[in-house]
């Protein structure tokens, strides 16, 4: 606040905004530097090549390093130029590392990109590993000109506050439109006159206008965009501490080694020491030297209680670290004895928190959460939405593994190459298999398993994983990822299975792939009963996320008799009759008649290969569909129940 901006030269208003450490200054230093150049107006690419004309001169060389390192980055092939994805328009769900590295992605495709971050600030000192992919690849884009001592010599961490800043100011720089203190809340349908939408606190905020082509979850672990089926990973109860130190830089704290992962099986003697000087009983401790000291520990959960920093052995987890049961003053403690017996560390106090309390926070991670897929479709009034989602919202790590921003630069960049399917109109369910196939290699991967070349990966998968297998799909695995208002299989999933594409260009630029509008479809759509208010189209408001969960026997139907006579209608002829809703659709029989009817196509070397029932024309003796119930029949019941299925 304190800076006279308008007398300051422009290189050394770029030298704040490089040098900026928290996301006030990062975007004030930001905001002035466009002001005093007469950009403010600008965002996207064409902010990016006002900088690049502006700040590439010899005295504001700090600023000309830096830009040239993103233009030989937005160089690549599969960013066409920014062509890729150009016009594609995207939401993101959360500014922390993994969220903010995707928009870099998203802005070199070309893409118009917003991201909304919900904290007012990046507060986070905790300090993370890095594999050597996400080292290079930040090197890459520039991170040692906003943070000298990135990664220097062996040190492989950094901490999250640093590294949201810098992938801040690298995607500024690339035009991100970024808006700290917005929380989504929900996604809008369509309605007549707009596209999807996003419901955002504050509600008057003007990204709530904002019509985006995708939205992606980059909101951590407890992501609130919705769709997600989340699996449940239990393993044995483990509690963890993290703690933060202030890092005063003394000589006698340079000289301190840091600990990078000590488990209990590695090193028995340090553990069995450490009981026996102070009570504290761990698993494993990891210490790394960042802006803090900061130290992470599995302790057991009796030493907890010994200690008192327990109050009462609770069986459920939410109770017993409920803060009720917590005794903060024994947990401050406990977290001092156990870093100081660690290292010997000189000064032990303690770095403050967002809420201006001692950093110190004692967790649960015996659950891990994974969601059940990555990218999912909706499409409602003509209007494809896919929603994606990277880094702890698609896969929560277990953190003594340091796997979780390497995995989520990874699911970034996956997601990336999805962005740029769409945009070079590659079909919607050949994006959703391959972003699945691709995804399920990710809880696997570990730095070893990943190509040995870490300089020439891109977001293409291909040159990042070893074996990703070109294999087929079945189109059933990925036809309830995509949720369609028009009624009807889309040509796209009917067409049996597809084979991915393994090279960068091969296609993308097949822009007669793009995915079939309603009105392109050449299949009939089924005339049913009025349908459930929850499957209506809203005219206006939020999607009904029950919707999205809810299992179908609870979703309500129209009138039973008026269903049982629809039925009835459009199987007459088959020879198979429906009594009730339930037992007689049990062998499977009527409802393949049902969808024969509509769809014959489906039933590969069924008697007939076009439309069957026309119930004005056919009568019970027609021997046509007779022979169809008999093809059905003969094909075996165990094979249509599994289809039903
Ligand atoms: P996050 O970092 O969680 O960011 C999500 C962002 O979304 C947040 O800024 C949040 O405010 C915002 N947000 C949430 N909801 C909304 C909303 N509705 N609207 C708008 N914004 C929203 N990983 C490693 O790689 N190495 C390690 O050594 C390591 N150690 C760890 C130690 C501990 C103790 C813990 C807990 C984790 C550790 N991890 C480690 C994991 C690492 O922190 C995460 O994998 C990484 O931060 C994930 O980044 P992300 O961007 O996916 O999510």
């Amino acid at each position: 606040d304190n800076v006279a901006w308008s007398e300051l030269p422009v290189e050394r208003v770029y030298d704040y905004f490089a040098q900026a450490t928290s996301l006030e200054s990062v975007l004030r230093a930001f905001g002035e530097l466009k002001a005093k150049l007469g950009v403010e107006e600008l965002r996207g690419l064409e902010l990016f090549g006002a900088l690049r004309e502006k700040l590439c001169t010899q005295k504001t060389w700090k600023a000309r390093d830096a830009l040239q390192l993103l233009e030989k980055r937005a160089n690549q092939q599969e960013y066409m130029g920014q062509k890729a994805a150009e016009g594609v328009k995207v939401l993101i769900v959360g500014g922390g590392p993994v969220g903010l590295r995707l928009a870099i992605d998203c802005l070199l495709l070309g893409c118009d990109v917003r991201v909304i971050e919900k904290r007012p600030s990046f507060s986070r000192n905790n300090v993370l590993h890095l594999w050597p992919f996400t080292i290079e690849d930040l090197r890459q884009l520039g991170a040692k000109k906003f943070c000298g001592k990135f990664c220097a010599g062996a040190i492989d961490h950094i901490c999250i506050r640093s590294l949201q800043c810098i992938l801040l100011k690298i995607s500024l720089l690339l035009g991100l439109s970024f808006h700290a203190g917005v929380e989504f809340l929900q996604v809008l349908e369509p309605n007549a006159d707009t596209g999807w939408r996003a419901k955002l606190n504050p509600s008057d905020h003007f990204l709530n206008q904002f019509e985006f082509d995708v939205l992606v979850g980059a909101d951590g672990r407890r992501s609130t965009v919705p769709g997600f089926d989340r699996k449940e990973l239990r393993g044995k109860l483990a509690l963890a501490i993290t703690a933060n130190f202030v890092n005063y830089f003394t000589r006698e704290e340079v000289a301190v080694d840091e600990i990078s992962g000590v488990a209990f099986i590695f090193n028995q003697k340090f553990f069995k020491e450490l009981k026996a000087d102070t009570g504290i009983d761990l698993e494993n401790i990891v210490y790394y030297k960042d802006d803090t000291h900061y130290f992470v520990m599995t302790a057991k959960k009796y030493s907890l209680l010994k200690k008192g920093v327990l109050v009462a052995d609770l069986p459920d987890t939410r109770d017993l670290l409920h803060p009720s049961n917590i005794n903060k003053e024994e947990l401050y403690e406990y977290a001092v004895d156990a870093a100081g017996w660690s290292t010997e560390l000189p000064q032990l106090d303690f770095a403050l928190n967002h809420y201006d309390e001692p950093d110190v926070a004692l967790f649960d991670f015996t659950s891990i959460f994974q969601a059940e897929y990555a990218a999912r479709a909706l499409k409602r009034r003509g209007r494809d939405l896919i929603l994606c989602v990277v880094g702890d919202a698609l896969l929560e790590p277990f953190w003594p593994t340091g796997t979780g921003l390497g995995r989520g630069f990874l699911s970034a960049q996956d997601t990336a190459w999805m962005i740029r399917g769409l945009g070079q109109g590659r079909n919607m369910s050949e994006l959703l298999c391959e972003r699945e196939v691709i995804s399920q290699q990710l809880p696997q991967t570990t730095p070893e398993k990943l190509q040995n070349n870490i300089k020439t990966y891109t977001i293409n998968p291909f040159t990042r994983y070893c074996n990703l297998q070109l294999r087929k799909l079945p189109v059933q695995s990925v036809k309830h990822l995509y949720d369609t208002d028009t009624i009807g299989t889309s040509p796209a999933l009917q067409r049996g299975s597809f084979k991915m594409k393994s090279s960068a260009g091969s296609s993308s630029s097949n822009k007669e792939n793009r995915a079939p509008t309603p009105s392109s479809l050449s299949s009939p759509s089924i005339p049913v009963p009025s349908l459930s208010p929850s499957r209506r189209p809203l005219a206006e408001g939020s999607v009904n996320l029950a919707y999205y969960s809810e299992p179908a026997n609870k979703m309500s139907l129209p009138n039973p008799s008026v269903l049982l006579q629809w039925a009835n209608t459009h199987i007459h002829g088959y020879g198979i009759r429906v009594n009730d809703l339930t037992t007689s659709w049990s062998d499977g029989l009527a409802l393949c008649a049902l969808i024969h009817g509509f769809h014959p196509e489906l039933f590969p070397n069924s008697p007939s290969s076009h439309r069957l029932i026309q119930s004005s024309t056919t009568d019970e003796h027609s021997p046509l569909p007779r022979r169809v119930s008999e093809y059905l029949r003969s094909s075996g019941r165990r094979r249509w129940k599994l289809l039903i299925k």
